[in-house]
């Protein structure tokens, strides 16, 4: 009997193993995971709910979701798509609802609905789960896999796929560097900024629907709902930003300004010019009563306060300075971001196992034989709307069929 072992109990170590079971019946197959749980993430994701998938349903647009893999996922979700995900859970009696946002999450809004689904295929289909096995060693002897544990325990193998998450440390990866895989530095995305000190923080809480953040000295720039916490900002513009910046924001130790236009609908010159026609369209009313934007209210009262209005002043005689100031401020107005502060909702790691050395059609090694990745510990990651984890099913599943083809399997 041919056996798989599964390295990682977590999304995609799961999508694997339940796949490969279901597609080839004969092939054993093991989950061999280090914690004393499994499907741990998918329990906390989305804030117990699991955000399974985005309703986007095009690739290209997909793949504009993925920092790092926009070439590797390209091709990968020509085998295994969202609309594949959706149908997946459905055959399984899980039924998925889509959010205004675009997030997917399980009709029940429990992420235990998910992790029911994954435990009882791998139980019709004889996944074997090991629980407190750490993998420290994989290598290959003759023509199977030696897997090494922690507790000192050795199995063989005949395939491997590793599907063990985002490692934080690049230390973490030695075991798998023994396999002849070169590693993509790792370095956190998805977090919020840190702005310790600036009064913008008194306004906690205040979210606005959209504004624009752009990060000065690169081109880094997001548009899209903003809010304001008690440490600096957080909200999907700054989420996006902080993936795409993920790199560039490490090597400067998460010290930069960032450039927040309130309405981005409106440049410098043309807020300049609106502001000068509200002067007299709104002439006799005070500035902090009537705030002609949709901006919050206690924003707006900040803004104003921040440019030196005074409070019962009123439209018609706002001085030259404070407009140009309000208009500065409305337009571009800087935060100097000190830090950065986990994103509790879902954090990911970028880097891991370099794109180049992995089959995007089969995530097969291209360095050894028998080797297979999924998930995060390949140098993809996504931004913040369940695309991490349609990666994840994504890359078990191509890897669940190559591994039961290859095997002997149906396809
Ligand atoms: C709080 C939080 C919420 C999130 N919410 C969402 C969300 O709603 N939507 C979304 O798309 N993404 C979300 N993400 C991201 C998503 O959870 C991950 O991208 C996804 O879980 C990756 O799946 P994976 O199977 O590759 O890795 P993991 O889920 O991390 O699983 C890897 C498993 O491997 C095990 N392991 C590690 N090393 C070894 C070893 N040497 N030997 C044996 N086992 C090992 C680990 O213990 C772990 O169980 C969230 C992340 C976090 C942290």
């Amino acid at each position: 009997m041919q056996r798989l072992v599964v390295i990682g109990g977590g999304a995609a170590g799961f999508f694997c193993a339940v796949n490969a079971a279901r597609l080839h019946p004969a092939l054993e197959v093991i989950i061999a995971e280090k914690g004393s749980r499994v499907l741990n993430k998918v329990r906390v994701s989305g804030g117990g709910r699991c955000n399974v998938t985005h309703a986007c349903f095009e690739r290209a647009d997909m793949i504009k979701k993925y920092p790092r893999g926009t070439h590797f996922v390209k091709k990968a979700f020509h085998q295994f798509f969202t609309t594949d995900t959706i149908e997946w859970f459905a055959a399984r009696g899980v039924t998925l609802k889509t959010e205004p946002d675009g997030r997917m999450f399980p009709v029940t809004d429990s992420s235990q609905t998910i992790i029911d689904c994954l435990l009882k295929e791998a139980n019709r289909y004889g996944v074997q789960l090991r629980m407190n096995r750490d993998v420290t060693t994989l290598d290959r002897s003759g023509d199977r896999w030696n897997i090494q544990f922690a507790n000192g325990e050795l199995i063989e193998a005949d395939y491997v796929c590793v599907a063990c998450g985002g490692y934080p440390k690049a230390s973490m990866f030695d075991w798998l560097k023994k396999t002849g895989h070169s590693i993509e530095e790792p370095v956190p995305s998805l977090f919020t900024f840190n702005m310790p000190g600036n009064p913008i923080t008194k306004l906690m809480g205040v979210s606005v629907e959209k504004a624009l953040v752009r990060i000065t000295g690169t081109k880094l720039q997001e548009e899209g709902p903003l809010l304001i916490t008690h440490w600096g900002m957080s909200g999907p513009a700054v989420l996006r930003l902080s993936a795409w910046g993920a790199r560039v924001l490490n090597a400067g130790q998460y010290e930069f300004t960032a450039m927040v236009n309130w309405l981005p609908q409106h440049n410098e010159q043309s807020l300049r010019d609106l502001l000068g026609e509200l002067r007299f369209e709104l002439a006799r009313q005070k500035m902090n009563n009537k705030n002609p934007f949709g901006l919050p209210q206690r924003l707006w009262e900040y803004l104003l306060e921040q440019s030196g209005i005074k409070d019962d002043i009123r439209w018609a005689d706002l001085p030259a300075a404070g407009q140009n100031k309000l208009v500065k401020l409305l337009s571009a107005q800087e935060f100097a971001v000190k830090g950065k502060t986990t994103f509790k909702e879902e954090f990911v790691t970028a880097g891991g196992i370099r794109l180049q050395e992995v089959d995007a059609n089969t995530m097969m090694s291209k360095l050894a034989q028998g080797l297979f990745f999924a998930g995060e510990i390949l140098d993809v990651d996504g931004v913040t709307g369940g695309f991490n984890f349609q990666h994840a099913w994504t890359s078990g599943w191509i890897a669940a069929n190559a591994i039961a083809a290859a095997a002997g399997g149906h396809r």
